[in-house]
């Protein structure tokens, strides 16, 4: 049987879909069931009502978080809608339970409006301890997560933004370190100008990478500040509009140190990666194809191409599954209210730190048994690597009380032991 007809009998298996609710206290005897609900509820509803974080102490709010989408800009799928957009987003709850033991409700909206959504979702606030949009098309994903941050004290986090900046910004900071070049020197070219692209420009920039040495190239070439004088673009866009002439990528990646692709697939030729810099960073995210395939982009050169994709069959697969689940670990331990800059940038620096580390056998055997060491094909820890949590959790845990975006104090040594266990 193929995958997609594997991937239906999976799902169609009783009982439909992957997931459901149990309970987690004791529910067989009366006196349980009136301890559980009426009347003995009421006493926690009173404590809450006089203290309205008491609500982490005795409800699943801490350890529950709303995966939220309308089907508007579904992995590889498009505009699909909500209710076909449900397995996906089902998916992403058993990701945050298996990666982080965190619970999911998984809430689909059946509209395309950015200002509903955020009334819709603004309303839940008091269900979930986090909000992690998914699948939001650019530019309304922008304004959606803009404005629950302001409005809401729970984390507010659009995965496929923020997902990707930060485990591409972790690879790039091993990927400069090989290089032998400093993050505030980097010529960076971006291919596409959507959720993705904006996002990680701007978190590259957070960073260390200078805004003036960014040049974005959308469907219609580079951003100009004559195309954004114009008006051609959109306010996200106008943001790294660079006073250059007009051009195509092609023009761009000329004597480029990093080429970032989150547009689609094949765009870039071997002559494009040779016009680059020496020993150029090149990471072709496109899913399912990359803007330049992996052999062909190692092959152009003869100097070192450091190379990631969105790919499990190459090395430095870029997988936001080393972020979302991690973060919003950290984050709901201390009651965080919010997922904030240096929260990103401790989880890009955490990250890239494991990777520099010796990696344990058993990760080694799950991949096949090849060495893993530090070095161009290997920036960015592996996915299933179980010291990701233990390492990344604490990171963010520590960077939100740092900030102040931490509702409550932990001891950081006692919580990384504790998640290790
Ligand atoms: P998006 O919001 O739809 O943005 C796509 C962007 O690509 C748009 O700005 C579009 O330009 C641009 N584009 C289209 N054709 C282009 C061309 N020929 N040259 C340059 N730019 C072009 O999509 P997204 O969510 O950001 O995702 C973009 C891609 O990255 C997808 O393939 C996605 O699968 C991949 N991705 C991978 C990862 C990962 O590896 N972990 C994570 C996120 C996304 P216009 O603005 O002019 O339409
Ligand atoms: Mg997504």
């Amino acid at each position: 049987m193929g995958l997609d007809e594997d991937a239906l009998e999976y799902h169609r298996t009783d009982p439909p879909g992957k997931i459901e609710i149990s309970t987690t206290k004791p529910t067989n005897t009366q006196r349980d069931l009136s301890l559980a609900y009426s009347p003995g509820v009421a006493a926690p509803c009173l404590e809450i009502d006089e203290d309205e974080t008491d609500a982490y102490s005795y409800t699943a709010k801490g350890n529950l978080v709303g995966v939220v989408s309308n089907g508007s800009a579904v992995l590889g799928l498009g505009d699909i809608g909500a209710q076909a957009s449900k397995p996906v987003m089902e998916g992403k709850g058993v990701l945050f339970k298996r990666f982080a033991d965190i619970d999911v409700f998984d809430l689909e909206l059946d509209d395309s409006d950015p200002h509903k959504l955020v009334e819709a979702i603004k309303m839940m606030e008091p269900t979930f301890g986090g909000i992690n949009l998914e699948d939001i098309k650019a530019p309304e994903c922008f304004t959606v997560e803009e404005r629950l941050r302001e409005e809401i004290d729970i984390p507010v986090f659009h995965d496929d933004q923020h997902g990707t900046a930060i485990i591409s910004g972790a690879a790039l900071l091993n990927a400069a370190d090989i290089a032998g070049k400093s993050l505030d020197e980097l010529e960076v070219v971006f291919s596409g100008a959507g959720a993705s692209a904006i996002a990680t420009a701007r978190f590259y920039v957070s960073l260390g990478v200078r805004k003036e040495n960014i040049t974005m190239c959308d469907s219609s070439g580079i951003i100009t500040a004559d195309r954004a004088a114009a008006g051609e673009v959109n306010e996200y866009k106008q943001q790294f509009a660079r006073d250059v002439p007009e051009g195509g990528l092609a023009d761009a990646m000329e004597g480029a140190d990093v080429f970032v692709g989150l547009s689609i697939g094949g765009i870039v030729s071997q002559e494009m990666v040779q016009s680059m810099a020496a020993d150029p960073i090149v990471f072709a995210m496109a899913n399912p194809d990359p803007e330049i395939g992996y052999e062909e982009a190692k092959a152009a050169r003869d100097d070192t191409v450091i190379m990631a994709t969105g790919r499990s069959d190459y090395p430095n697969q870029v997988n936001n599954v080393l972020g979302f689940p991690f973060i919003f670990r950290g984050a709901l331990d201390v009651r965080a209210t919010e997922i904030n800059e240096e929260m990103k940038v401790a989880c890009a620096e955490a990250l890239a730190e494991l990777a520099r580390q010796d990696v344990p056998d058993a990760v080694v055997k799950a991949y096949g048994d090849e060495p893993i060491q530090y070095g161009p094909d290997y920036i960015i820890p592996k996915p299933v690597d179980p010291r990701v949590l233990f390492r990344v959790a604490p990171a963010i845990a520590d960077a939100a009380m740092e900030s102040g975006a931490a509702r409550t104090e932990i001891d950081l040594e006692a919580y990384e032991e504790e998640l290790e266990a």
